[in-house]
């Protein structure tokens, strides 16, 4: 019998997940890059992945302050590169920590690779 993704056990339903992560988790597809995933039920209405919904937000940041939050990131203080990213966005709703950690992420390796070493 397959495992189950989640947890291990042996996976009855589809061949990827047991009876119990089944009626947990709900086969999703990210409808900007089309990476498939499982997604907890109550997050499954979001449209998008993580990657997907943090560049869109990173989009929308006005130049000088996303010079501000690699600046930030490449400092290593990442609370006010984060902090930057939900106040001086001028983005509403406000990117949430969860966003923000991405971000982080997601700049990291961008900033690292541009800094002299
Ligand atoms: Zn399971
Ligand atoms: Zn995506």
């Amino acid at each position: 019998m397959p495992s189950c993704l989640m947890c291990g056990a042996g996976a009855t339903v589809r061949d990827t997940l047991c009876e119990s992560c089944a009626s947990r988790y709900v086969h999703w597809q990210c409808a900007e890059c089309g990476t498939p995933s499982l997604r907890l039920r109550e997050v499954a209405d979001e449209r998008l992945c993580t990657d997907c919904a943090v560049r869109i937000l990173w989009d929308r940041v006005p130049a000088d302050v996303r010079d501000e939050i690699d600046e930030l990131i490449a400092e290593g203080k990442h609370i006010l590169a984060i902090m930057a990213f939900r106040d001086r966005s001028g983005i509403e709703p406000k990117p949430g920590i969860r966003e923000g950690v991405h971000l982080l992420d997601l700049r990291g390796k961008v900033v690292k690779r541009r800094a002299p070493q």
